[in-house]
C-alpha cells in the first residue's frame, strides 16, 4: 500500500481517505460495493425486512469506535479508554429506552438472533419448555424452530395462526395452560395483523410463564404508535436495529415495567440478568461501532421523517393489499395492519418460480408459506411483500397500484413446468425489466433524511 502521512484528524478525514484508498488499492472490493449500490437502485425491493440506513448511520457505523475493546457496561468496563466507548453507549441505551418508554435497553446484542438467544440462555435452563410461534405459521426461527438452536436446547411446543391466517390465541392458552412453559415468545416474521400483547401476557400469567415479544419486524410501528407496544405488557422485548429502524445490522433487549423485578425463581432482576446475559455469557467485546450507528438510527427514529416513514409504509401497505385484491389475489388475513402483505399465489406458480422470475425482471420479494401450505419451505404457495422500501422510495398509492399491475402481469406471462422450472419469454422479461427501471427512475432512492 502506498505510503500516505496525512494524519487523518476527524471522522469526516476517515471516511474520504478510507473510500480513495479503497478505490486506489482495492478496485476489486470497491467494483462490488459500488455494484450494491447500483442493484439496490436500478431494482424495486418489495422485501418486507428491508430498508436503507440513513447515510448518517451509515457514516456512524464507519467511525474509529471500530477500533476500541471494551467489555462491561458503561462505567463498569473491564478495560481503560473508555470515555467515548462509555458516551456512545449511554447515549444509544437513553435513546432506546425514550423511544420505546422502556426501563432497560441493552444495545451490545450483535443481532436479534443472538438477542433472543441471550435472554432465553438467561432465563431458561436446557430442557425447560418453550412456547413460541410456528415458523410456517410466521414465527421466526429463534422462536423454537426445529433447525435453530432453540430446538435443540429446549422443550418447544408451537402454536399457530387458524385457517384465515389470524393467531389462534385459544390454542396459545390450551398450549400454555397443558404444558406450562417456562417462556412464552410472541412476535413474528410473516404476520399481517396487530398481535394482541397484552392478550399474550394475561395467558402468560395465568399458565406462570415468562412473556418475550420479538417486534423485529414492526418495531418502527410501535416506536411511533402505530402498533401496540409490548413493552410494559411482556417482560422483555427484543428487536433487531435493521429492519424497521432503518439502522444497521444489530439488536436490542428492552423491558418494561418488570425489568426491576425479580425474574420468577432467580435471585436477581430482569435487568441484571439481562445484562449479564449478553456479557459475560453470551458475548464478548460489542461493536461500538455499531452501538454508535444505533445511537444514530435511534435519534432518526425519534425525527418526524421517521414518523412520516412509518404512515408511508401504512398506507402503501394498504393500497398494495387492495391492488392485489382488485386481481382476484388472496391477502392472507384480509389485510395488512403493518407493512407486511402476505399474497397467496395461484395457477400453479410457487413462491419460488414468482421470486425468481420478478427477479429476472428487476423486482425483489420473498417466497413464503401460507396457512394450510403443502409445499416446502423451499418452493412454498405465496409471497410476503413490505412496504418499507416502497415506502422510502415516496411510491404513492397510484405507484403501488402501477408496482402490484407490474408483478401480476409478469405472473401472468409465467409458464410453471415444475416447482421451480417456469417459462418467461426472454424479449417480455427485458420489456418488464424496462418497465422496473422506469418506476426506479421516477421513484428514486434519495437521502429520505431531507424534509
Ligand atoms: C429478522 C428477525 C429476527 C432475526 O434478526 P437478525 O438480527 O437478522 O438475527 C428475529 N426475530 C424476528 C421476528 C425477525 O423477523
Amino acid at each position: 500500500m502506498a505510503a500516505n502521512t496525512e494524519p487523518l484528524k476527524n471522522q469526516a478525514d476517515l471516511l474520504r481517505r478510507g473510500m480513495a484508498d479503497l478505490r486506489a488499492e482495492d478496485a476489486e472490493l470497491a467494483g462490488i460495493l459500488d455494484a450494491e449500490v447500483t442493484r439496490q437502485h436500478h431494482t424495486l425491493s418489495l422485501v418486507s425486512s428491508s430498508c436503507a440506513v440513513t447515510p448518517g448511520t451509515l457514516a456512524a457505523s464507519a467511525s474509529a469506535l471500530v477500533n476500541v475493546t471494551v467489555e462491561g457496561t458503561p462505567g463498569r468496563r473491564y478495560h481503560a479508554g473508555c470515555e467515548n466507548v462509555d458516551r456512545v453507549e449511554s447515549l444509544a441505551i437513553r435513546r432506546a429506552r425514550e423511544l420505546f418508554g422502556a426501563q432497560y435497553a441493552g444495545v451490545q446484542s450483535h443481532s436479534a438472533s443472538n438477542a433472543n438467544a441471550q435472554v432465553l440462555a438467561a432465563l431458561l435452563e436446557p430442557g425447560d419448555t418453550l412456547l413460541g410461534m410456528a415458523h410456517d405459521h410466521g414465527g421466526h426461527l429463534t422462536h423454537g424452530g426445529p433447525v435453530a438452536f432453540t430446538g435443540a436446547y429446549y422443550k418447544v411446543i408451537r402454536y399457530g395462526t387458524t385457517s384465515d391466517g389470524l393467531i389462534d390465541y385459544d390454542q396459545v392458552r390450551q398450549l400454555a395452560l397443558a404444558h406450562r412453559p417456562r417462556i412464552i415468545i410472541c412476535g413474528a416474521t410473516a404476520y399481517s395483523r396487530v398481535i394482541d400483547f397484552e392478550r399474550f401476557r394475561a395467558i402468560a400469567d395465568e399458565a406462570g410463564a415468562i412473556l418475550l415479544a420479538d417486534i423485529s419486524h414492526i418495531a418502527g410501528l410501535v416506536a411511533t404508535g402505530r402498533h401496540p407496544s409490548p413493552i410494559d405488557a411482556a417482560h422483555v422485548t427484543t428487536t433487531c436495529t435493521h429492519k424497521q429502524l432503518a439502522g444497521p445490522r444489530g439488536g436490542l433487549i428492552l423491558s418494561g415495567r418488570d425489568a426491576h423485578t425479580k425474574v420468577p425463581g432467580l435471585k436477581s432482576t430482569f435487568s441484571r440478568v439481562l445484562d449479564q446475559a449478553v456479557f459475560p455469557r453470551m458475548q464478548g467485546a460489542p461493536a461500538v461501532n455499531m452501538i454508535a450507528a444505533k445511537a444514530a438510527a435511534l435519534g432518526y427514529a425519534m425525527s418526524p421523517a421517521f414518523d412520516a416513514w412509518m404512515e408511508r409504509i401504512r398506507i402503501t401497505a394498504d393500497a398494495v393489499a387492495s391492488a392485489f385484491q382488485a386481481y382476484d389475489y388472496e391477502v392472507v388475513g384480509g389485510r395488512s395492519e403493518n407493512h407486511t402483505v402476505l399474497i397467496r399465489l395461484r395457477g400453479g406458480i410457487t413462491g419460488a418460480i414468482a421470486e425468481s422470475a420478478l427477479e429476472c425482471c428487476g423486482i425483489i420479494v420473498n417466497k413464503n408459506r401460507v396457512p394450510g401450505e403443502t409445499r416446502s419451505s423451499l418452493v412454498t404457495s405465496g409471497l410476503c411483500i413490505g412496504t418499507g422500501s416502497m415506502a422510502q422510495r415516496y411510491i404513492d398509492p397510484e405507484g403501488c397500484r402501477r408496482v402490484v399491475d407490474l408483478v401480476c402481469r409478469i405472473l401472468d406471462e409465467v409458464t410453471p413446468l415444475g416447482e421451480q422450472e417456469y417459462r418467461l419469454e426472454p424479449a417480455l422479461q427485458e420489456r418488464f425489466r424496462i418497465q422496473v427501471e422506469a418506476l426506479c427512475a421516477m421513484y428514486p432512492i434519495t437521502d429520505y433524511m431531507e424534509h
